[in-house]
């Protein structure tokens, strides 16, 4: 049961972290040289940590820029 559990939560967090990728987040900064924001060991970004979920607001600044980004040239077209 303990098992089952783990492996679902580590399925949630692969898909979340997926999800990062594709609002282009990148691995912390000695994985990534493109990573501008710093991450520590609990964040959903962060490999060969602590497998954490945590998110900070540098980089939900950065995704929303993104999304931004993308809505404004929808609406040049
Ligand atoms: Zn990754």
């Amino acid at each position: 049961m303990y098992e089952a559990a783990t492996a679902e939560s580590v399925e949630k967090r692969t898909g979340a972290h997926e999800v990062g990728h594709m609002a282009g987040l990148y691995h912390q900064k000695s994985k990534d040289s493109r990573n501008e924001i710093n991450i520590g060991v609990n964040n959903l970004m962060y490999v060969y940590g602590n497998n954490g979920n945590s998110i900070n607001i540098e980089q939900l600044m950065d995704m929303w820029k993104r999304v931004k980004e993308q809505q404004d040239e929808k609406e040049d077209k």
